[in-house]
């Protein structure tokens, strides 16, 4: 076991029986790269792009926009990059933006997406930006939408990535209508991302900024597994990818039940990647799918958690 460990301490994401699980890096920005090379990141699964945008008193020049999105876009010649077009809103106000206003649950105001249909100029001259940084680059851009609730939300988003040039554009799902409606979702969006850090909020209506609320937060809450398998199912129908980048995809022993449940890539905070690649590593996709079996039966985290590791004998 711990030569495996050893030797797939590099290297593309595989289980141990060779199927292939892209291990991908989130990222807040080019200096955030660095890292994510160091620990065998293929690519870049989510590119955070709001740091661009907060804190300033005008939006960031397109010139300057295609300048952060290439220092990340050229670190990963010939890999994959999928960048989140600004989410934010709610606890990360635009400075340059009129206030909303007062709004008394924030997590469910003018954020994400929702923001971006009352600004269309502001997603407009992103996307721009981004399929002018992607014409100069070896890498492969894929652009996703936070926050999307509907099938229509999903279909404009699309709509106008394409209309910027833009080859391949997906959906977040982190709305629970998102997952149960995720065969809709995928009639429009090329792939989906999962976000289970708002996945989670959502579904337990806990919100992921208050602490305190201690087991309603855990990742392997029975609803949450269950929405991300709605999701898997809904992109499979169409033949479309569903990765996961949210913090449970970092969890060694969650990110095989994800890919037992059929997620197809998964993208965590850097230093998180060696210890997901040698877990896949040690387990069959067969392995995996029992321990999702499993975990899918459970009717609390910690039993999920502990009936998913019966199955995942070579973890910790
Ligand atoms: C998520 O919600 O799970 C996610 C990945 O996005 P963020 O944490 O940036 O909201
Ligand atoms: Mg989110």
């Amino acid at each position: 076991a711990r030569q495996a460990v050893l030797a797939a301490a590099t290297g593309p994401g595989a289980t141990a029986d060779g199927h292939p699980v892209p291990l991908l890096a989130n990222v807040g920005g080019p200096r955030d790269v660095e890292g994510a090379l160091r620990h065998g990141a293929e690519g870049v699964g989510l590119y955070r792009t709001e740091f661009l945008f907060l804190n300033r008193t005008a939006p960031p020049s397109e010139e300057e926009q295609v300048a952060a999105y290439l220092g990340v876009l050229d670190a990963f010649p010939g890999g994959r990059v999928v960048v989140r077009t600004l989410d934010a809103g709610a606890d990360k106000p635009l400075a340059f933006l009129p206030p909303p206003g007062k709004e008394p649950n924030p997590a469910l105001g003018q954020r994400g997406l929702r923001l971006f249909q009352r600004y269309p100029e502001i997603m407009e001259t992103q996307l721009r930006a981004l399929a002018r940084a992607a014409a100069r680059s070896s890498a492969k851009l894929q652009v996703m939408a936070p926050m999307v609730a509907t099938r229509q939300e999903a279909a404009w988003y699309v709509a106008a990535c394409k209309e910027a040039g833009i080859a391949s554009a997906g959906v977040m799902i982190e709305i629970p209508s998102a997952a149960l409606r995720s065969g809709d979702l995928a009639a429009e969006a090329d792939f989906f991302s999962i976000g289970t850090n708002d996945l989670a909020q959502y579904t337990l209506a806990a919100d992921r900024e208050v602490g305190g609320l201690g087991m309603l937060h855990d990742p392997w809450q029975p609803a949450l597994l269950d929405l991300v398998l709605a999701a898997v199912n809904g992109a499979a129908e169409r033949g479309r990818s569903c990765g996961v980048c949210g913090e449970a995809a970092g969890d060694p022993a969650l990110a095989c039940v994800l890919v037992g449940m059929g997620v197809t890539s998964l993208s965590m905070a850097p230093t998180a990647l060696p210890a997901v690649r040698a877990a896949l590593s040690l387990h069959t996709r067969e392995r995996c799918v029992l321990a999702a079996q499993a975990a899918l039966a459970a009717s609390s985290p910690s039993d999920a958690r502990a009936a998913a590791r019966a199955h995942l004998p070579e973890l910790a």
